[in-house]
């Protein structure tokens, strides 16, 4: 679910309005994009072994939770939210 809420967003950036929402929709869409970035980030700061082993500093996996959510708060930003 939180990638459907995070594509449509990313579609609407800049134009939140032409998809008719609403005060509480944007709020609704800023929460739901909030809360998806800190479960995202929460989950990355559970370093494993593979974490442990990246020259990276991260596996892939947890690689990727850090990008979603930094996603998440770029679409959160285009819309006018600070999450
Ligand atoms: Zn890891």
């Amino acid at each position: 679910m939180c990638g459907v809420v995070g594509g449509w967003v990313t579609r609407a950036a800049g134009k939140p309005r032409a998809l008719g929402l609403t005060p509480k929709d944007r709020r609704t869409i800023l929460a739901a994009l909030a809360d998806s970035a800190e479960s995202r980030e929460n989950s990355a700061g559970a370093w494993c072994d593979g974490c442990a082993r990246a020259a990276a500093g991260a596996c892939d996996r947890h690689a990727a939770d850090l990008d979603a959510a930094a996603e998440y708060r770029a679409a959160a930003a285009r819309i006018g939210g600070d999450i």
